[in-house]
């Protein structure tokens, strides 16, 4: 058997674990790192990010975060030439709905202390001041937020979306990465800096100064001593803080997603990430829905789904690729490896998503076979928001529940655990982002009625 000795053992080297062990090698100078993973870096949940951020949320604490996490991207961005390629067209909310005074008054609760003229309302003769997504680069693009209440100049810009879109508000600091870029570079840096990248699967911890962790690679069994661990096993990591008596409040939720080309040109090379807000029901012939009722797999495909269906060209301007989603799953599950996916998916969100974009109805018959169907689970707490900071159990820390959005917040929330490791001045976000916010009764009444509409 043979020992490792480091300060600190990071487990998981996902976009989460990896984000953590950057920002401790290069801002706090701890470079006694061990990253620990049964399977490749970058390799789990992290491959299967959709990579879109943004900084729109319901509630103003998601907004900075994101926000915090998309200023680190634009840093790491300008250092690097944009390694990662980092787009910005933003995010197009949809709606049928006229004036959803709901959303506007939510876009004022979430950039509530940003700066006059950072929400702008586009009707009438105001309709001539909205500057279209026609570049994708981010230093280009405008910020805030553009509310388009104006039915003629939807149909101007977006030509393609149902002609019954009657509002649409279009997030500017939003766009696409490419995630593994990002997390390559972050382990290179950390790696440059000392710290190190181990395969194998911690299947055992022993509390105690220091911790033990015993570790197994193709039936190799080693053991590690860390001062600190760092819990970054995304889906997994409720099994990993069993293993020290810990019982974390997430729960696990598979989420699905597509890509194939877009043989018949429907999406626009341009178009921002689209998202349907409203739900809809499934349009099905009579003889369709008379078989699906007789399935009981499939019957729920007659009932109202939710909204939130999203669409969005792959692969910048030359490419021809679509990626498709919809978190209509709320069910939990125990997370594995490889979990089955439902392969009733790509049918069901390719006509869900023809409703906002009708062009891609010929694919509902004749999708691409060179389509790919993957997915992964969003581990999520009640209100959504993700843990990070001490665990229960001392000298363990968390970066973990990061949902549907980790890919976006994981500088933000890898700065804020290194800060809470290394013992350096806290971010501003700590309390709301650790355990400690659940003693603060009235941000957790505040967080309770946004959850779902971070989960897209
Ligand atoms: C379908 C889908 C679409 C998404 N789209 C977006 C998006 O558009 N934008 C966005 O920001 N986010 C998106 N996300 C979310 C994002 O992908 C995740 O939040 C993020 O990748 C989580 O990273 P992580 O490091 O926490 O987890 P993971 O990437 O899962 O990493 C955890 C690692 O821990 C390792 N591990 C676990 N247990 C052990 C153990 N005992 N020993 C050793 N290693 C262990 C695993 O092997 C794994 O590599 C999406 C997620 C899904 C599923």
């Amino acid at each position: 058997m043979q020992s490792n000795d480091v300060d600190i053992a990071i487990i998981g080297a996902g976009i989460a674990g990896i984000a953590a062990a950057y920002y401790l090698a290069t801002e706090h100078k701890r470079t006694r790192i061990l990253i620990l993973d049964m399977g490749q870096p970058m390799a789990l949940t992290s491959a299967a990010s959709g990579e879109n951020y943004r900084n729109w949320w319901p509630h103003p604490t998601m907004t900075a975060l994101t926000d915090r996490s998309i200023g680190l991207m634009e840093d790491i961005a300008t250092r690097t030439g944009n390694r990662f390629h980092m787009a910005r067209r933003g995010y197009v909310l949809a709606t049928r709905r006229s004036r959803p005074e709901d959303l506007i008054r939510q876009l004022d609760a979430s950039y509530g202390t940003a700066p006059e003229g950072t929400i702008r309302i586009h009707e009438g003769k105001s309709a001539a001041s909205y500057e279209p997504p026609v570049s994708a680069d981010w230093e280009q693009a405008p910020s805030g937020v553009d509310v388009l209440l104006d039915r003629a100049m939807i149909r101007q810009h977006f030509p393609g979306f149902d002609p019954e879109i009657a509002t649409i508000l279009h997030v500017r600091r939003a766009g696409d990465i490419s995630g593994q870029q990002l997390g390559q570079y972050m382990l290179e840096e950390m790696r440059a800096a000392g710290g190190r990248f181990l395969q194998a699967r911690v299947t055992a911890i022993t509390t105690g100064s220091p911790f033990v962790l015993e570790i197994e690679n193709n039936g190799a069994r080693e053991t590690v001593r860390a001062d600190v661990i760092i819990n970054a096993a995304g889906p997994f990591a409720g099994h990993v803080s069993a293993l020290h008596s810990e019982i974390l409040p997430i729960i696990n939720v598979l989420q699905q997603k597509i890509a194939f080309p877009d043989q018949q040109g429907a999406i626009p090379r341009q178009m921002p990430f689209s998202i349907d807000l409203d739900g809809q029901s499934i349009e099905w012939t009579a003889e369709e829905r008379e078989s699906l009722a007789a399935d009981p797999n499939l019957a729920r495909f007659l009932d109202p789904m939710p909204g939130n269906i999203h669409c969005r060209p792959d692969g910048g301007e030359r490419g021809t690729w679509i990626k498709l989603g919809w978190a209509y799953n709320s069910t939990p599950s125990a997370p594995v490896l490889e979990p089955a996916l439902d392969p009733n998916f790509p049918e069901i969100v390719v006509r869900g998503a023809s409703r906002l974009h009708p062009r891609l109805k010929p694919y509902i018959t004749a999708m691409p076979r060179e389509r790919v169907h993957y997915g992964g689970y969003y581990p999520m707490t009640a209100e959504n928001w993700p843990l990070i900071g001490p665990a229960k159990t001392p000298g363990v820390f968390l970066i973990t529940a990061l949902s549907g959005y980790g890919t976006m917040a994981a500088c933000a929330a890898g700065d804020m655990c290194a800060r809470w490791v290394a013992g350096a001045a806290p971010s501003t976000l700590a309390k709301q982002m650790s355990f400690a916010r659940y003693e603060d009764q009235d941000l957790m009444a505040g967080a309770a009625g946004t959850a779902h509409r971070g989960h897209l």
